[in-house]
């Protein structure tokens, strides 16, 4: 489809873009690095200010952007606003946070004085999904441009006008044409950017493929990368859990963003003298669930992002139906207009089959039965994935080994996962490597700088 709008909701083409040519990636690969040279000497100050005057309009025009991301990909428009709304506090974290997170730290040596201190890099390649059009972006902006660093955007080529719209926020707030531009390229364009001199560092979030491939040409250049890339969370649900929070929570767990997120809950791991009630709760909550137009304000669940999207997912659990799981509710694509599919649960997913590795990028939880705490950490671990995990118990004992023996990032007890500008955000395994947010974010993209005076 190459690079275009094309609403979800109704499959209507809204507008299409021309990928930019290799002259006009030049030129502004050319304005970034020109761009650096002075942007790098800014003040703090003045770079706080600027980004904090991005808060303001992403908050003053907050109803606009969100608009524009459910046309693009299908949120429903509360949780698009919502959407703005946290990246306006990611801007207004790293502008009151990044000097002190960037500020010279004194080492006693044998030296009269030694410190570290950390410098910008240059030009920073952000490759983004569709998913989170806006706060996947300034999650990573934010610190980017703090650092002193200066940002190419290549978003995904269904979120065109969300990328355009980010681009404009940053020059209206102040910031130097050339430190924040976006691409309209296309996947097959990348990696001649990752391999320009004037790009020092990339991040991806994506997929396992688009992280490798990014990840291959960079090491080939010897430059440094971050990737955020797919997961399967587990959900933990314990005998002592209060299961009225668990069930309620691991209905938003899974639904959120329509089921594309990669911290989205999706093995649901229940003990098992709890299992029964839980899944029959479970079904219920789920059949209660209005599916449809985005744009509506009583609407929990909307399209998928894409036709294709829909067909993968289709086809996964046909293929989960195959290997001998059963379908509670949904488990098929609503008929119309739009790509809908139904909230969906899938139970006796034999643990060995291809489903329970896999990650479902869409409304579709799966259920597992397990005897006691050793077989649920063990289930947990048992994907290629570990980007987070929820575990619900008031047991002591059993959250301690939980937090210590499940292989995440990230594990959270008694809650959903979720991302904080405050708290590092990141994956192990084939969940990716590096971190982004908080003080360990911002610390990615510079050089970690060490001095030593005699
Ligand atoms: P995707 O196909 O990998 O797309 C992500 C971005 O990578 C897009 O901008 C895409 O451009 C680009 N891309 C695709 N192939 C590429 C290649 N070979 N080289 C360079 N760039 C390439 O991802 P998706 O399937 O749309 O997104 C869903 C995945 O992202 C899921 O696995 C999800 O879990 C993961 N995710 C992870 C996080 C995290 O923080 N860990 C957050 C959100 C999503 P085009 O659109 O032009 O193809």
């Amino acid at each position: 489809m190459g690079i275009a709008t094309v609403n979800p909701a109704t499959g209507e083409f809204i507008k299409a873009f021309d990928a930019l040519t290799d002259a006009e990636i030049e030129h502004k690969l050319a304005l970034a690095q020109q761009t650096f040279e002075q942007y790098r000497h800014t003040h703090f100050e003045h770079r706080s200010q600027w980004l904090t005057a991005a808060a303001k309009i992403l908050e003053a025009e907050k109803e606009a952007f969100g608009r524009t991301m459910t046309l693009e990909m299908g949120k429903p428009l509360k949780a698009a606003i919502a959407e703005v709304e946290k990246c306006a506090l990611v801007c207004r974290f790293y502008a009151d946070r990044a000097a002190e997170f960037l500020a010279d730290v004194p080492i006693e040596t044998d030296a009269s004085k030694s410190f570290v201190c950390y410098q910008s890099i240059g030009t920073v390649l952000a490759v983004m999904p569709w998913n989170f059009p806006f706060w996947q972006v300034f999650r990573f902006a934010a610190p980017a441009l703090m650092a002193g660093n200066v940002g190419l955007l290549k978003h995904a080529s269904n979120v065109p006008q969300s990328a355009l719209a980010i681009e404009d926020i940053l020059q209206r707030a102040g910031f130097p044409k050339g430190a924040f531009q976006t691409l309209l390229i296309g996947a097959d364009q990348v990696a001649a950017v990752v391999m320009d001199d004037r790009v020092k560092a990339a991040t991806l979030t994506g997929s396992e493929p688009a992280g490798a491939s990014l990840a291959a040409t960079a090491g080939k250049q010897i430059k440094k990368v971050v990737l955020e890339l797919g997961g399967s969370d587990p959900f933990i649900v314990l005998p002592s859990a209060d299961l009225e929070t668990a069930i309620a929570t691991a209905v938003t767990a899974r639904m959120i963003n329509n089921g594309q997120s990669c911290i989205a809950a999706k093995r649901f791991i229940v003990a098992d003298p709890i299992y029964d009630e839980f899944q029959t709760r479970l079904v219920e909550k789920y059949q209660a669930l209005k599916v449809g137009d985005p744009m509506l304000p009583d609407t929990d669940v909307g399209p998928l992002a894409t036709p294709g999207i829909l067909k993968d997912l289709d086809q996964q659990v046909q293929t989960a139906l195959q290997q001998g799981a059963r379908v509670l509710v949904g488990g098929r694509p609503l008929d119309g207009v739009g790509n809908f599919y139904p909230p969906t649960i899938l139970t006796e997913i034999p643990v060995d089959s291809s489903t329970a590795q896999d990650e479902l990028f869409g409304p579709v939880a799966m259920l597992f039965r397990v005897t006691d705490l050793d077989a649920a950490i063990q289930l947990a671990n048992s994907t290629p994935f570990g980007l987070g995990a929820s575990a619900w118990t008031t047991d002591e004992a059993e959250q301690t080994r939980l937090t210590h023996e499940i292989d995440a990032g990230s594990v959270f007890i008694n809650s959903m996962v979720k991302s904080d500008p405050r708290l590092p955000f990141g994956g192990t395994k084939r969940s990716g490597f590096g971190r982004e947010l908080s003080i360990q974010g911002i610390h990615e993209f510079v050089n970690i700088k060490t001095v030593w005076v005699k």
